[in-house]
């Protein structure tokens, strides 16, 4: 083993907040954490008991601060290493000074983003998948992405990887089984049929979950709805309504939505990413024409299109407005101008699709509200609690594993050294969700990702 594996370096963070705060901590994980506090707090306290110390600076002797310490000893520790922990008044300069203090020390140094999770995930504490729950988490905005990071990180979706990976381990022991029986066929022929028997439920779990994989994304990343409409029917005021501030320009000259503005909206605790587009209509100019291009683009892959028109002269999308087949709803706008005008709404819409705004007085738009949160409900409710797939990483080694186990269940797939190889495939494609394999492609891109100090 490598001088520098048998002996990492001891690391520190400011594990709260930046700027002024009640309470800064500070946490420092290592071979040198005992160490570490014994000579900034001495006496270390006890594993897991806070103790109240004067924290002083050990080359000069100054008093730093008067913190609340605390000692995790490892393996028990969040990063498996042992941990110090000091909870100080949460001024910059008295965080500065300690980290002159300990930046003094032999052995000590500053916390790269995310390598207290990573060194969490070296010695076995968390796979990737809690890895990323934990990311998630610490950057959830919404009640729906904190509930889904918070099973992510509990290890929800990894134990289901695991029953997966058990199940296919037998299936494949029974491959090989017919592998090393091949010269008395009955016996080889029966551990192949076991086989292929216990893997065809197996596809059928994996595809279900494989199948519901967007819904994960669609919390962790938001929810995609697309304003479309002709111009002026009134998106930029819809959105600033919506947004309760002023982030598109609103005028009554038509076509001047030109590029796609975006509002991160929290609706009943699910993330809802609203686009404001280009207006969409058949005679603008050539700045116009791009504007039209890129909406049709977004709306066509959108979630949900909320289509507007102008009650007074409603335009509702065609085949040459939209394209793709996106759920929408239809909100007949401007209803203060037009106070009884039940013909303007949308013909083939329902009463759950079918809106009558008004994005001046605000009239219809908590039904909006309503109406879309059931939409987005109806879409991703399931996913929240469940641990299912949150990123496409994991969508892709789904994927990976479904075709590798479709390939095992082929009738022409006869022969037990392939079906052992496609089983081989299937594992280890479950083995690079948790990490178990191939861990070290991804780790740069799951823990570079986290903030310093986590
Ligand atoms: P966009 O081109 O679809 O983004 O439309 P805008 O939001 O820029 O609105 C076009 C014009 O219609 C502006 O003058 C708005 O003030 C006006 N407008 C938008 N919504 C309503 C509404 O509900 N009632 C009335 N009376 N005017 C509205």
């Amino acid at each position: 083993m490598s001088a520098c594996h048998s002996n990492p370096a001891t690391i520190f963070a400011l594990s709260s907040g930046q700027g002024r705060a009640g309470v800064a901590v500070i946490r420092i994980s290592g071979p040198r954490a005992k160490e570490v506090l014994e000579r900034l707090a001495a006496p270390c306290p006890p594993p897991r008991r806070a103790a109240f110390r004067k924290i002083v600076d050990p080359a000069t002797g100054e008093l730093l601060d008067a913190a609340l310490v605390l000692f995790f000893a490892g393996p028990a520790s969040e990063t498996g290493e042992d941990i110090a922990e000091l909870q100080l008044h949460g001024s910059p300069a008295v965080v500065r000074s300690v980290f002159q203090a300990l930046d003094g020390i032999a052995g000590c140094r500053m916390a790269e983003p995310g390598e207290f999770a990573r060194r969490a995930f070296l010695n076995g504490k968390i796979d990737l998948t809690a890895a990323e729950g934990l990311a998630d988490l610490i950057d959830a905005e919404t009640d729906a992405q904190r509930r889904q990071a918070l099973a992510q990180a509990g290890g929800a979706f990894s134990r289901l990887c695991d029953t997966w990976r058990q199940r296919l381990l037998e299936a494949r022991a029974l491959a090989e089984a017919a592998i090393d029986f091949s010269d008395e066929s009955d016996v080889a022929a029966d551990a192949l049929t076991r086989a292929r028997a216990s893997v065809a439920p197996l596809l059928a779990d994996i595809e279900q979950v494989r199948s519901g994989a967007n819904r994960g994304e669609i919390v962790r990343e938001g929810f995609q709805v697309v304003l479309a409409g002709a111009p002026n029917a009134g998106k930029s005021s819809l959105l600033n309504l919506l947004a309760r501030r002023d982030v598109a320009i609103v005028s009554a000259e038509p076509g001047t939505t030109r590029d796609v503005i975006e509002v991160r909206l929290d609706l009943g605790g699910y993330a809802v990413v609203v686009a404001d587009t280009a207006g969409l209509r058949n005679d603008g100019g050539a700045v116009e024409q791009e504007g039209m291009r890129r909406t049709k683009i977004r709306a066509g892959t959108a979630d949900l299109v909320v289509w507007l028109a102008d009650v007074q002269d409603p335009i509702w999308p065609t085949a040459e407005l939209l394209t793709g087949s996106p759920p929408i709803l239809y909100l007949a706008n401007k209803s203060d101008l037009l106070p009884d005008a039940r013909s303007a709404l949308h013909d083939g819409a329902t009463s759950a699709t079918a809106i009558r705004i008004s994005a001046l007085t605000g009239e219809g738009v908590t039904d909006l509200v309503g109406k879309l949160t059931s939409v987005v409900e109806a879409r991703v409710a399931t996913a929240v609690n469940t641990g299912l797939p949150t990123r496409e990483r994991h969508r892709r080694a789904l994927s990976a594993c479904v075709d590798a186990l479709r390939s095992c269940l082929e009738p022409t797939n006869t022969e037990p050294e392939m079906i052992a190889e496609d089983l081989r495939r299937a594992a280890d494609a479950l083995g690079r969700i948790t990490g178990r394999i191939d861990a070290e492609d991804v780790l740069g891109e799951i823990f570079g990702r986290f903030c310093i100090g986590k």
